[in-house]
């Protein structure tokens, strides 16, 4: 017996190929004498809502805004909804569902600051680029109280906290964004998460942490956002903050989890802010001059962000250091190797012998850089000049050219800065230490970078874009497989939906020894190993390979979920090798500042034995640092496992325009990112499923004692049914499966408001 047998044609409860159901023709007979609306495509690309004047034959006339009458072929009409659901808060209410009609549902409700819409299980938030009248202290009583029942953030914590207590699960709220052509920084997805914390620390307050976890906000962003071309505030990191509650449902703890990419150098914030905001004391003590003086900051020509007082930021920083317990001293010792990195970057180099060797010059920036780690100036010339080599048993030195001396000088300012980022996390998060009371119920939050697809694809968007896959599947085995699964094994009327998975993507990744990883890894490790050789290692081995294709010389391509990556292998090793020698690492170890001393030591816990010799040479394991590409898939496994102990809740994030400007929605950008996340198969799925399930035991415990009649005694199969008849839940409303009930969407809710009332 169907489910779906009394329910109007062509609202979709049938799960159809996204394609097909698009099309006119597929709605019935019966459906299409009572359309009158429908959407055409304009040669643009756009879609623009028609009333059907006649259909004869192949053809259909329409009407369209403005008077204009067009003659189109019937088969490429798309139904639309009639006016009444003109901004339902649910695309799962809609009684069409495609593309056009979602867009222009999103639209309406856009162009009414609602930027929030469910699609099914998962919230759809749509960047307004200005301030919106949703948020504060009378919006989240609302939502605590359930009030305001509009889709929110707030809503989205709010069940998570109700999950949490309810079930005992852990909780995860996912915010991100997938593949899109055009970029997806920007979307609002750091804001996002930003706001559910909010939620959250309203929610769980009492103890006073929250207030200290609202407050590390501005120091990561500090030192891990930076400026960029599409968002003025891009995350250069991956973070999970994982909020933990005590046995009465108050914050007790919090932790922050950060995934790094590697990264060129950035003008993150923190640079500008310490520039603009240190006090004269702090200026003479660093020998800071201004932003424009450091090269590093100089690269991008560009030095203030509209609105934003740097200066102003600076103080934002301390005081949220201050709140986190990073004492005074600890403070100036971060903003000393802040400055030390910033004089690095002005050290330049001198040519000594007639084989290009070169030294640092002996100039301000050395002497800076010496005094700010607190070293000898002859042994930071040294480790910029010189590097150990280690030549099976014998130790050579080698000097440097040009070219090298700016790599170990790089080098060394990126990690000098990568630890501090580490130590400050380290730092936030032995002060939101988990309280002692702990009861293991915790709410995650994901923000982490989208899918990147620029003209030229490097190592950093190789990372991202493998970190995405991961996050890809979890959010498909979620929602998909995970759920025809449990139909299945309990025994359900289910009708199989198939669903593109990534899994050949990511074992293309992660296969050993032939995946990428692998042998961008093994490459690596060749002395003599170049970009060039390593395209060519990956055409040869991976050719077969139907998510991988090689291109002209150091390109290749890799078929991703959402679409075709093109990546160019310039500087692949050199990045995955992590430069830092270890003459560096004994540098910083020698220095008497304790920061380096102590960046020096976390670096060299990596190597399982202590290492002699340049960090990454053929043969031998004790010789090799952990490849950067490796540590960071240890982080994402470590993320990944953390996040399949819980139970999700998804946010998309969505850009509307480019130009980060309100009131601007692009309709192909908007639908490009809609079709990337999967948001109509969601809504399908959802919609014709049975998302709400519950053990015939839970069910039985939780409503047994509304039952009018006494059979507490029996099984919990048979009370979990006279449950179900006394309170006239409709048979096409559930199922019974062998082991627990499925429920369609909201059916429960009528049993809560009982429960609740009793
Ligand atoms: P990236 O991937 O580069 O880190 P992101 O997705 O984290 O990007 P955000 O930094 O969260 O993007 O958002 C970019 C900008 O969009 C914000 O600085 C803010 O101006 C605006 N914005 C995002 N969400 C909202 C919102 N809910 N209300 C008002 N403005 C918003
Ligand atoms: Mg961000």
């Amino acid at each position: 017996q169907s489910l779906t047998d009394d329910v109007e044609p062509g609202a979709a409860t049938m799960p159809l190929p996204q394609n097909d159901e698009r099309r006119w023709s597929d709605t019935s007979a019966y459906a299409r004498k009572k359309i009158l609306q429908s959407w055409v495509q304009l040669p643009n690309g756009n879609w623009e809502l028609g009333k059907i004047l006649s259909t004869s034959g192949e053809e259909s006339v329409i009407s369209l805004p403005e008077g204009k009458v067009m003659k189109v072929i019937s088969e490429t009409l798309v139904p639309a909804n009639p006016d009444i659901l003109d901004g339902v808060d649910d695309l799962m209410q809609l009684s069409y569902l495609n593309e056009p009609s979602v867009l222009y549902n999103l639209n309406y409700r856009y162009n009414q600051d609602m930027i929030y819409t469910k699609a099914g299980p998962v919230l759809v938030a749509v960047n307004p680029f200005k301030e919106v009248p949703l948020y504060g202290n009378r919006y989240i009583e609302a939502y605590r109280k359930k009030s305001n029942e509009s889709p929110h953030v707030y809503a989205i914590a709010d069940t998570a906290i109700r999950e949490m207590i309810r079930d005992e699960v852990n909780q995860s709220i996912i915010i991100r964004f997938s593949l899109s052509y055009s970029g997806e920084s920007g979307a609002g997805k750091t804001e996002t998460a930003k706001i559910a914390m909010q939620y959250l620390a309203a929610l769980g307050g009492g103890s006073g942490i929250e207030y200290e976890i609202l407050k590390t906000n501005p120091i990561l962003e500090a030192f891990g956002n930076a400026k960029t071309l599409r968002n003025d505030n891009s995350s250069r990191f991956g973070k999970l903050i994982e909020i933990h509650f005590s046995e009465s449902g108050k914050i007790s703890g919090a932790q922050s989890r950060v995934v790094q990419c590697a990264e060129g150098e950035r003008s993150y914030h923190i640079f500008y802010q310490l520039c603009a905001g240190a006090s004269p004391a702090l200026r003479e003590k660093l020998n800071l001059t201004s932003a424009h003086e450091y090269k590093y900051l100089g690269q991008s020509n560009c030095y203030s962000i509209n609105g934003v007082d740097d200066a102003e930021r600076f103080h934002s920083v301390k005081e949220a250091l201050d709140i986190v317990h990073v004492s005074k001293e600890d403070q100036e010792s971060v903003f000393a190797m802040l400055a030390a990195v910033l004089w690095l970057g002005n050290v330049s180099f001198t040519v000594i012998d007639n084989e290009n060797h070169v030294e640092p010059v002996a100039d301000e920036s050395l002497s800076t850089v010496a005094k700010l780690i607190g070293c000898n100036i002859i042994d930071l010339k040294l480790s910029l000049s010189k590097r150990n080599m280690r030549v099976g048993k014998d130790t050579i030195v080698q000097k440097l050219t040009l070219p090298q001396a700016i790599d170990a000088r790089d080098a060394l300012a990126k990690s000098v800065y990568s630890c501090l980022f580490d130590w400050l996390v380290e730092q936030i998060n032995k002060s939101l230490a988990v309280g002692k009371r702990r009861t293991g119920r915790s709410i995650s939050i994901l923000d982490i970078y989208g899918f990147e697809s620029f003209d030229k694809n490097s190592f950093e968007q190789f990372c991202i874009n493998y970190a995405n896959e991961r996050l890809q599947q979890h959010f498909n085995r979620h929602l998909f497989k995970l759920e025809q699964e449990e139909y299945i094994q309990d025994g359900i009327d289910w009708t199989r939906v198939d669903f593109e998975d990534n899994q050949d993507c990511l074992s293309l990744f992660e296969k050993k020894p032939l995946g990428l990883l692998s042998l961008l890894d093994e490459e690596s490790t060749f002395p003599n190993g170049t970009d060039l050789t390593l395209a060519n290692k990956l055409k040869q081995h991976l050719h077969s390979n139907s998510c991988f294709r090689g291109d002209r010389e150091k390109l290749f391509t890799v078929v991703h979920y959402a679409g075709e990556v093109t990546y160019d292998t310039t500087g692949f090793l050199e990045k995955n090798r992590d430069l830092l020698h270890l003459d560096s690492i004994q540098l910083l170890s020698s220095c008497s500042c304790h920061l380096p001393q102590a960046f020096a030591s976390s670096m060299l816990i990596q190597s399982e034995k202590p290492v002699v010799g340049p960090l990454y040479k053929a043969g031998g394991a004790d010789s090799q640092r952990l490849s950067v590409a490796t540590k960071f898939k240890g982080q994402l496994f470590q993320l990944m496992q953390r996040l399949g102990n819980t139970t999700p809740h998804f946010i998309r994030c969505i850009k509307p325009n480019n130009v980060q400007s309100p009131g601007l929605y692009e309709q192909g950008l908007v639908l490009q990112q809609l079709r990337c996340c999967g948001v109509l198969e969601v809504v399908r799925i959802s919609r014709s499923g049975f998302p709400t399930r519950v053990s015939h035991q839970k069910f039985a415990r939780r409503y047994g004692f509304l039952l009018v009649e006494n059979i507490a005694d029996k099984d919990p199969l048979s009370v979990s049914v006279a449950i179900l008849h006394q309170f006239n839940i409709l048979p096409e409303m559930y199922q019974v499966g062998y082991t627990k009930l499925f429920f369609r969407t909201g059916q429960i809710g009528v049993l809560e408001d009982t429960r609740n009332r009793t």
